[in-house]
């Protein structure tokens, strides 16, 4: 019978692991090759992916090719990320051991609903729990969700303060919704992160009614124009500007939300993890006092995507939230996974966060985080000894950069995004269009960063002419 024979295959490919084999191969070649390929796809090589269209193919196909066409025509249609030359949005690279525990887990396939599907995804993600409290500083018993990232991260936290604050008002939203409920207000950064504005108007708070306080030059609250606070409000502010890097006066803020009995909740994306590295750990002064941290292991911390957390002070808030019920705190004495995040199954992602930290240890993330802000500073200074405009006070790892005049900025964006050499996104700050670079990749040497420096002033030389 036909069914019969596919899966006779399937358990002989799982018998000579040849196709595992084949994986392996071009895995190796890809990490072999990386450094010198191009960072961002060229058109003829983009056009290649028209290869994956096609019909819903009319039956199994030959596994060999399925994962030969993924190399051949995939690999190269990838960007970049992990060669050094990479600094778009805030993309960390990966870790080798990262990548080898996900590997393994991945044989494992867990799921880590509950203690009972998968006890080494509950043990390990109780572990991570501490271990990423205790790296960043926040109280103890702080409870983490492992979830997809911080756009995820940010809508649990903000979902648990909403319930929080509206349940002060004897308003128990998981039964009641939001029709008919008591306001309350939203003070947030005017330069606040635009996952932050999404999980707003996912969570029905909506976006108009936020009171979005001015930000200074670089990014950050202006603390003589915050509106005061009380006990409806929730205050929504960031370690770590997505554009500039610069920290919001964390600790001033969290002082007076304290004192009115505000929520407060950080977006630490990236940036959170500052607290976790000597030389940095005062532009996170006051983390601790907050009630609610989203925070991105696949950023700074060079974890593999997907592996975002949620850190809330109190474990019941959250756990609440994320059940939409009051009454659904069914502790086991296992850690059951899907009590602190809005799925149900999700992959083991806790996995390689633990081989991450593990690997690390406190000192090496006290150093990974050292080396990403001191190749921030080389290229910085780069930069401006070559007569770019370096906008941004360089506090952490991103910069923002800009040429004397605003079309030489936007066409040189372009082409450093076509060169295949170095990619940068671009944003647009203070008004002008700016190149934003951020350093989120261990891979990245002086070597790499001087490399591109040359780059840039040879494409400035083919704008002005
Ligand atoms: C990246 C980022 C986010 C969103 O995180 P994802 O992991 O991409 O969902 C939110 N806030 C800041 C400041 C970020 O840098």
């Amino acid at each position: 019978m036909y069914f019969e024979e596919l899966f006779l295959e399937m358990n002989e490919q799982i018998k000579t692991k040849e196709l595992f084999e084949d994986a392996k191969k071009y895995a190796y070649d890809y990490l072999d090759s990386v450094k010198g390929m191009d960072v961002f796809p060229s058109d003829s090589t983009l056009s290649e992916l028209s290869a994956f269209s096609e019909p819903v193919p009319k039956g199994p196909g030959s596994p060999q090719e399925i994962i030969k066409l993924l190399h051949d025509i995939g690999s190269k249609n990838t960007v970049a990320q992990t060669g050094g030359r990479y600094f778009g949005f805030v993309d960390g690279g990966a870790a080798p051991v990262a990548l080898a525990a996900k590997w393994l887990s991945d044989v494992w396939d867990q799921n880590t609903a509950l203690f009972v599907i998968s006890p080494i995804a509950a043990k390990l993600e109780e572990i991570c729990e501490k271990w990423v409290a205790q790296l960043l500083g926040l109280p103890e018993n702080t409870a983490a969700g492992f979830v997809s990232g911080s756009s995820t991260a940010i809508i649990c936290g903000l979902a648990a303060a909403r319930n929080e604050l509206l349940s002060r008002h004897g308003w128990d939203v998981s039964e009641k919704g939001l029709f008919g409920a008591p306001p309350i207000r939203v003070v947030i950064s005017k330069q606040t992160h635009s996952s932050v504005w999404k999980a707003l108007s996912m969570l029905g708070l909506g976006k108009e009614n936020a009171e979005a306080v001015p930000t200074d030059r670089q990014g950050r609250i202006r603390l003589d124009k915050l509106p005061p606070l009380d006990s409806s409000t929730l205050l929504i502010i960031q370690a770590g500007n997505v554009n500039g890097g610069a920290f919001d006066p964390i600790d001033e803020l969290c002082d007076i939300a304290g004192k009115a009995n505000a929520w407060v909740h950080i977006d630490g994306a990236f940036g959170l993890w500052a607290a976790a590295c000597e030389n940095t750990r005062f532009l996170t002064k006051g983390i601790e006092k907050a009630d609610s941290w989203p925070v991105d292991a696949h950023k700074t911390l060079n974890a593999p995507y997907d592996c975002g957390i949620v850190l809330c002070k109190n474990r019941a808030m959250l756990v609440n939230a994320m059940q939409a019920t009051g009454s659904y705190l069914q502790y086991s004495d296992n850690r059951d996974g899907m009590l602190y995040t809005p799925e149900m199954s999700r992959r083991a992602r806790s996995i390689e966060l633990w081989a991450t930290l593990k690997y690390f240890g406190k000192s090496g993330v006290d150093e990974l985080v050292n080396r990403l802000c001191a190749m921030t500073s080389h290229f910085a200074a780069q930069l401006e000894k070559h007569g770019f405009i370096v906008e941004n006070e360089v506090v952490f790892n991103q910069i923002v950069m800009r040429c004397e005049d605003s079309n030489e900025t936007t066409e040189l964006l372009k082409m450093i995004q076509s060169s295949g050499k170095c990619w940068c996104g671009g944003a647009t700050w203070n008004n002008e269009p700016v190149v934003r670079i951020s350093v989120c990749s261990w891979q990245t040497t002086t070597s790499d960063i001087d490399e591109c420096v040359r780059l840039f002033v040879e494409l400035r030389k083919r704008v002005n002419h």
